[in-house]
Formats: C-alpha cells, sequence, structure tokens
C-alpha cells in the first residue's frame, strides 16, 4: 500500500497513477500527453494560485477548464459550502437548495422558463438532445466541426469528407450507426450549412453549437452566421441547442444568449454553474421541459443530481459575480493582460499571437486572418505551444497543458498578477 505521497515528486507519483489509471489520469488532457514531461501533482489550490507536491506555487490559468470564475476556495463560497457541509450532503429528496438556484436562475434568464440540474456538462448535452429527439420525433443531429460537447456517443463525432451523412466517430467504441445519426458541418460556413439542410432538414431534430466555441481553441463566430443558423433552424423546424456549458456565466450573466440576441429552445450549462462542483443544467422552453419526466416521458434521472453543496456553490459564485459586476471586471483586466502580451510578442517579433473573448483567452501561433475554424489554426499550433507552455511552468505558471485548450482568468487574478504572469509567458515564448 502506498499511504505516504508527501514525500514523492510528480514523476514519481505519475509513474504509480500510470498503473492505477489509464494514462495515470481520470481525464485525458490533464495526463501533458505531448509535453514529455510527467504533469504536475497538486496538493492545494487558492485563489489565482495551485500547490504543487513540490511546495511550487503556479499562477493558475486552468482554473479546473473553467468552472472556477471566482478563482479557487472563493471565501464566500467556501462558508456557503462549509454551512451546506454541516447541514446535509445530499439527500434524494426534494429540498430547498436548488428550487433557490432554480428560481434564481429561470428569474434571471427569461429565456430559462423550466430547467432540470444534473451532474455534468456531458449529462446536460445528452439529456437536451433526448428532449429534442421526442419533441421533433426525429433522429439527426447536426453539430459543427471543432466544437465539443463532452463525451456523449453521438457527438463524438468529427466530419467525413462530405456532406452525405457518412459521419465518422472521433473515439472507439461508438458504433456506426450512433455516428451515423450525427452531421457535421464546418463553422463560419452558411453555405455548407444551406447545403446539410438542404439534404437532410426533414430529418435533423437539431442543431447543437457553442455559440463561442473554446474547445478546439478560441473560433469565435460571426454573429451573421449565428443568425443563419438560428434561421434555418426556424425554417426547417429543428430545434436549437446552445451549448453554454464553457460559455454560460463566463461571457456574462446571460452567456452568448444575451450576447447575440439569439433565442435558442434549449441551452445546456455546467461549469460555473456549480461552483466548483459537480453540477451542470438543461433548460428552456417550458413546453419543451414538460417533455421530460415525471411531467412527460423523455426519461432522465440522477442520484446526486441537484446535489446540496453544488447548488450553494453555484447560488453563491452567481451573486457573488452579480453584485461585484464582476464580469465587466474581468472583461478590463483581461483585456489589460491581453494587450500587454501581444505588445510583448510584438516587441520581439515572435510569430504568437493571442486572441480573447471575455475572460477566456487563446495563445497561438501567427495567422493572417481571423481564426473562425479549425482548418484555420497554424500548422505549427502545437510545437509553439509546447515550448512557450514547458518554459511558462518553469517560471510559475501554470496554463491549461495542450496547445487548443483555452485559458480562464478569474476574480482572483489581480492586475499585479496579471501583469507578473504576462512578463513570465514573454519570457517563454521563443
Ligand atoms: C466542458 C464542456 C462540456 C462537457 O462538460 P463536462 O462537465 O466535462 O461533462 C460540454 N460542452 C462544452 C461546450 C464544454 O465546454
Amino acid at each position: 500500500m502506498h499511504t505516504n505521497t508527501n514525500t514523492m515528486n510528480s514523476e514519481e507519483l505519475f509513474q504509480r497513477a500510470l498503473k492505477v489509471a489509464p494514462g495515470g489520469v481520470h481525464s485525458p488532457v490533464r495526463s501533458f500527453k505531448g509535453l514529455d514531461r510527467a504533469p504536475v501533482f497538486f496538493k492545494e489550490a487558492h485563489g489565482a494560485f495551485l500547490t504543487s507536491v513540490e511546495n511550487k506555487k503556479y499562477i493558475d490559468f486552468c482554473q479546473s477548464f473553467g468552472p472556477l470564475i471566482l478563482g479557487h476556495r472563493d471565501p464566500e463560497v467556501a462558508e456557503e459550502v462549509h454551512r451546506m457541509v454541516d447541514t446535509a450532503w445530499t439527500f434524494g429528496a426534494t429540498e430547498i437548495y436548488s428550487l433557490e438556484l432554480a428560481e434564481w436562475i429561470t428569474s434571471t434568464l427569461p429565456f430559462m422558463e423550466k430547467l432540470r440540474f444534473v451532474s455534468s456538462g456531458t449529462e446536460a448535452v445528452m439529456s437536451a438532445l433526448r428532449v429534442a429527439r421526442a419533441a421533433t420525433g426525429r433522429h439527426k443531429i447536426l453539430k459543427f466541426e471543432g466544437c465539443y460537447h463532452g463525451h456523449v456517443d453521438s457527438l463524438l463525432v468529427k466530419a467525413g469528407s462530405g456532406l452525405a451523412g457518412t459521419s465518422a466517430s472521433s473515439s472507439a467504441g461508438i458504433s456506426a450507426e450512433v455516428a451515423a445519426l450525427t452531421l457535421v458541418t464546418p463553422l463560419n460556413d452558411e453555405e455548407k450549412l444551406a447545403e446539410v439542410f438542404h439534404n437532410h432538414g426533414h430529418e435533423i431534430a437539431a442543431v447543437i453549437i457553442e455559440p463561442l466555441p473554446a474547445n478546439y481553441g478560441l473560433l469565435v463566430q460571426r454573429p451573421e452566421f449565428l443568425q443563419k443558423v438560428a434561421a434555418i433552424c426556424k425554417a426547417n423546424n429543428s430545434l436549437l441547442i446552445f451549448d453554454e456549458v464553457i460559455s454560460g456565466f463566463r461571457v456574462g450573466l446571460g452567456g452568448m444568449v444575451e450576447k447575440t440576441g439569439i433565442q435558442p429552445d434549449l441551452v445546456t450549462y455546467g461549469k460555473i454553474i456549480g461552483g466548483g462542483f459537480p453540477v451542470g443544467c438543461y433548460g428552456g422552453k417550458a413546453e419543451l421541459m414538460n417533455l421530460v419526466a415525471p411531467s412527460g416521458d423523455v426519461y432522465q434521472a440522477g442520484t446526486l443530481s441537484a446535489n446540496p453543496i453544488g447548488m450553494r456553490a453555484g447560488l453563491t459564485t452567481l451573486k457573488k459575480m452579480q453584485r461585484l459586476d464582476g464580469w465587466n471586471v474581468l472583461e478590463q483586466r483581461t483585456s489589460k493582460f491581453v494587450k500587454a502580451l501581444r505588445d510583448g510578442f510584438a516587441k520581439k517579433d515572435l510569430p504568437i499571437q493571442i486572441d480573447h473573448s471575455a475572460s477566456l483567452f487563446w495563445i497561438h501561433g501567427h495567422s493572417a486572418e481571423v481564426i473562425r475554424t479549425i482548418e484555420q489554426i497554424p500548422q505549427n499550433q502545437a510545437a509553439t505551444f509546447k515550448g512557450l507552455f514547458l518554459r511558462s511552468l518553469d517560471k510559475g505558471v501554470y496554463l491549461a497543458p495542450n496547445a487548443y485548450e483555452v485559458g480562464f482568468v478569474s476574480m482572483a487574478h489581480t492586475d499585479e498578477l496579471l501583469q507578473q504572469a504576462a512578463q513570465i509567458i514573454i519570457e517563454s515564448a521563443v
């Protein structure tokens, strides 16, 4: 039995982890795959910082891949969590905590007429698709190349070469029959979108899109493209699902729904909604959500759904963000941070750029055009990122360990800290 993890370094711990978990991890990106070193093992987190088992402190821009918009262990959230731990952990029965969060969300976001809490973004997406199929009596789903919607079988699918509906899965273990129900089309391409609808419109139950695609680089879409997606759904009686698991409560209180003014039929949330605990949510039009059991025939359940600790952490996080005008604060801080990096890269005459949207940022290789599709991502992206990531890590900045993941600025990242981090990243860029 290994009980003493205190005296081992990250490399030794990773060797142990490799024996007990596939790739040594419980979610793939954590493994530092392709980065030629063992992942850092952490033991503590606070505010903008992570502490490794080697007692090294890092400024953290991964922030658990997005949930921690207030930073690690925000004191107000921590107090609520402690209170909840001393009150109840889970009921498996009706309780007051999910009611409060549900009422807060539905009264704050008018497009969320009714909702259901689940325990992850994946579950939210999976359930929303089920509702869409039930509501329309159709089977196919249209998604966009480069958009990630969790590890749902039917959405782990990338485009085949054509638009004939013969999609190929991007994971082993997914049956061709399931993959074939998912159509894929490129982002930023109205013509191809129209073509898919021309061929398959009557079969498409729903179009699912990350309105701010941020899981394969940051692929900001033109508002006209998103409008076109909404319009074509409407014209074909297909539902529109906004997957706001990453953008929801991140780009603003009302997420991309508010920013674009587009009203989707269903919206999925995760990450920030649980304030650092496992919570997901899907919701939207009441007539659609009424299809969900027990009011309707679409079965969906969860033993730990609407877990009180996540409910309290989520509500406290959202209310604090609202009270502090947090989204504006983050926009300003991130703009300054990104400007410092841009200036720094330019000064060194490096072919490296940085884009941001609200408090999400993405460092990428030089591109003459705005990157809106995965094809536009520079070929040398992985190589460019690797050196920058490893040198930044050495100097105490932890970026998400993958060239195609975005960075997150939290309320715990002060202007001073961001300038310090910017210097380190600029020094690390060659
Ligand atoms: C993270 C993410 C998911 C999956 O959420 P999990 O909680 O990891 O299951 C789905 N969609 C988007 C847009 C995401 O960013």
